[in-house]
């Protein structure tokens, strides 16, 4: 018998004697959930040692050094392994749907529960999917359906991202409906989102950013789709507001300027906008992350603030993966775990002003994964097919949502077989 199924024979014997005339006090375990012996890194609460994680509840009940076993209804060992908050992508494409409308209720997005919890996610982003006119759409079918947490930026096209004439219609972008479908469904909704439009015009990027103003949300941006590029120094500089995101940062496309110039060098003010407080995401996606980019850039320490996915059909086989892969690439191009996972977590959660995630502080909702970090040889392929070679790679053993074990790679929180007595 192992330790786990012998504390759940004992809280089911305590409970036994709860029953009687006399209701005595059931010794029941105070934690549902400890995972032990971990190397806990908790950025927002400044925590990067061992630790063991409790959980009641559904919330993190206790972090310190060495909690008692006997304490908890199952345990999870963790020795070995790196336990976080459970991990923030910043942008997706979830808006699955039958449309032939892309990644609006279309075939080119993805149902959030198939890549989430097997990648030690618990909250998912979806970046433009909808607009004012399809978000209610988008809640029934998509978010309030996930176990996962979804969250939005909502597009400023009314139409969200169906693709083709609805994206390039200056006339679907309307600042206030925007705003007054963010205020709406502001639980669900953490900024606006402009994309794909190919124009020499601003007004898309000022209708955003009035509509972030609005509703009092930041504002990402996929910039880029005119010939000649408009300037992404003015973007940056002029248009984007502190907090707003730029995504897509490691990219070399058509009809945008990339942020590394024909010299390798990070343009100067590439440099000045993330003082004056611009984020800057990955957005990996399938075509929108170089090692051309993102080798000479991190060199001169320019690393991502948020390191997000762009999930979509077009990206998940290709060189993007999941989210693991492409944090182990910035593993490899020399950036700490420690901030590697604080990108994911805390950092993710200041972005979209949802500080209570992406932290492991008592009280928060036990959102924990637990991860693996191989040493090896392996490679990882960028967006133009091209291979670079690493020695360390995250795998994602365990995911915990809300207190529930969601993700369970090895059965760690399971009892032996030959000992699981509920059948
Ligand atoms: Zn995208």
């Amino acid at each position: 018998m192992n330790i786990a199924s012998l504390l759940v024979r004992v809280s089911g014997a305590a409970l036994a004697l709860a029953l009687g005339s006399h209701v005595m006090v059931a010794q029941t375990p105070r934690f549902s959930l400890l995972i032990k012996g971990g190397h806990v890194i908790d950025a927002r609460n400044g925590i990067d040692a061992v630790r063991d994680v409790a959980i009641a509840e559904g919330k993190i009940a206790a972090v310190a050094a060495d909690i008692p076993a006997t304490d908890a209804a199952r345990i999870v060992e963790a020795r070995g392994l790196y336990v976080t908050p459970g991990l923030i992508d910043l942008h997706a494409h979830l808006f699955w749907g039958t449309e032939p409308t892309q990644y609006s209720n279309g075939p080119s997005s993805v149902p959030p529960d198939s890549h989430s919890f097997r990648a030690g996610q618990t909250t998912l982003v979806d970046v433009g999917g909808a607009g004012w006119r399809n978000f209610p759409q988008f809640k029934a079918q998509v978010i309030d359906r996930s176990s996962t947490r979804v969250l939005a930026f909502i597009n400023i096209v009314g139409h969200g991202m169906r693709g083709g004439p609805f994206e390039q219609d200056l006339g679907d972008m309307d600042a206030k409906l925007t705003a007054q479908r963010a205020r709406q469904f502001h639980e669900q909704v953490v900024g606006v989102k402009v994309a794909h439009y190919e124009g020499p015009e601003w007004e898309p990027v000022t209708r955003a950013v009035e509509a972030g103003r609005q509703a009092d949300v930041p504002m990402m941006i996929d910039f880029g789709g005119n010939e000649p590029p408009q300037s992404l120094d003015a973007l940056l500089n002029k248009h984007m507001r502190p907090g707003d995101i730029f995504t897509h940062m490691y990219a070399h496309v058509r009809g945008r300027t990339p942020i590394v110039n024909a010299q390798g060098q990070v343009e100067p003010y590439v440099l000045a906008a993330r003082k004056r407080g611009v984020i800057f995401d990955v957005g990996h996606g399938g075509g929108s992350f170089l090692f051309r980019q993102a080798v000479p850039a991190t060199k001169q320490g320019f690393y991502p603030d948020v390191i997000s996915t762009d999930l979509h059909i077009g990206s998940m086989n290709a060189g993007m993966k999941d989210i693991l892969n492409v944090m182990s690439k910035f593993l490899n191009l020399g950036m700490s775990l420690q901030d590697v996972v604080k990108a994911n977590t805390a950092r993710a959660a200041e972005v979209i002003r949802r500080t209570e995630l992406g932290h492991l502080g008592v009280g928060a909702e036990a959102d924990v994964a637990v991860l693996g970090l191989r040493k090896g040889e392996f490679g990882f392929v960028d967006s133009g097919g091209g291979q670079m070679p690493g020695t360390q790679k995250l795998e994602c053993e365990l995911t915990v949502k809300g207190g529930q074990v969601m993700w369970d790679l090895n059965g760690r929180s399971r009892p032996l077989w030959s000992e699981e007595t509920s059948r």
